[in-house]
């Protein structure tokens, strides 16, 4: 059985919890952007502490994801996977051999849960986002990124669940106060999702199998979850309520699938 709960989602912080359960539950964390305390303080919300993660996954090295990897993984002694682009970009610390290189496609055997990350156009050294199956379910996991490809799609295919980035309404964005340079990063095609483009990505990838669409990673200036839901519910024929949107502060509860 495979169950995911994001910790929290946004600008201020990114980082999500996967389970398999088997005799021994097998727990990854993809993403740590929030400070060591505040991410002992979530893990305790969700029944864990750091002891129990088996593993974490770094997606790219902004502040927002990378947050507190490197004292957390060494503190408690925790393998932890990334990138080499994404391990250089943060001045390639010493992981005190507990540092794993991931690659696009190449998939990541882990206790009872595989791990598939792919590469995304984002302005980061070496983005990765993941699907992750213990063998029955696949989970994936998709932010940070300014437009799909064929090869982000192809990865998402058959997923029973996804978390996917709504960064921003396009209106709102250019309506904002961001300077002129900011908008066209966001907006650009290595910047962020608009909810259009997620809608997109939802269309494109939904098939009756598909139990959760979480909607991640919005932003808190130029968006808001009442616009996302409905849009997504739209895109989807379903209700507003089938469409979960992860808080920057208490992301969601667990979700099974
Ligand atoms: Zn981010
Ligand atoms: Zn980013």
């Amino acid at each position: 059985m495979l169950r995911f709960k994001s910790l929290g989602s946004g600008s201020t912080g990114n980082a999500t919890l996967v389970e398999a359960s088997g005799t021994k539950p097998f727990r990854l964390l993809i993403d740590c952007g929030l400070g060591l305390r505040q991410l002992q303080l979530r893990l305790g919300q969700a029944g864990l502490q750091p002891e129990d993660l088996d593993a974490v996954f770094i997606t790219h090295e902004h502040g927002d994801h990378i947050g507190c990897a490197l004292s957390l993984t060494r503190r408690y002694r925790i393998p932890i996977w990334m990138s080499h682009g994404t391990h250089s970009a943060i001045g390639s610390p010493d992981f005190e051999g507990l540092l794993h290189t991931a690659r696009d496609g190449e998939i990541i055997a882990l206790d009872g849960l595989q791990l598939t990350p792919f590469t995304v156009p984002h302005d980061a050294r070496e983005p990765l986002q993941l699907s992750c199956s213990d063998g029955s379910a696949k989970f994936g996991i998709l932010t940070d990124l300014g437009h799909a490809t064929a090869h982000v799609l192809a990865h998402l295919e058959s997923c029973d669940a996804l978390l996917l980035e709504c960064n921003h309404d396009s209106e709102l964005l250019a309506q904002s106060a961001y300077p002129s340079f900011l908008k066209r990063r966001v907006g650009g095609q290595y910047g962020h999702l608009s909810n259009a483009a997620a809608a997109d990505i939802a269309r494109a990838i939904t098939h009756k199998g598909l139990k959760h669409l979480v909607a991640a990673h919005l932003s808190a200036q130029n968006n808001r979850p009442d616009l996302v839901q409905s849009l997504l519910a739209q895109t989807l024929s379903c209700g507003t309520d089938d469409i979960m949107v992860a808080s920057p502060d208490s992301g969601t509860c667990w979700l099974q699938l």
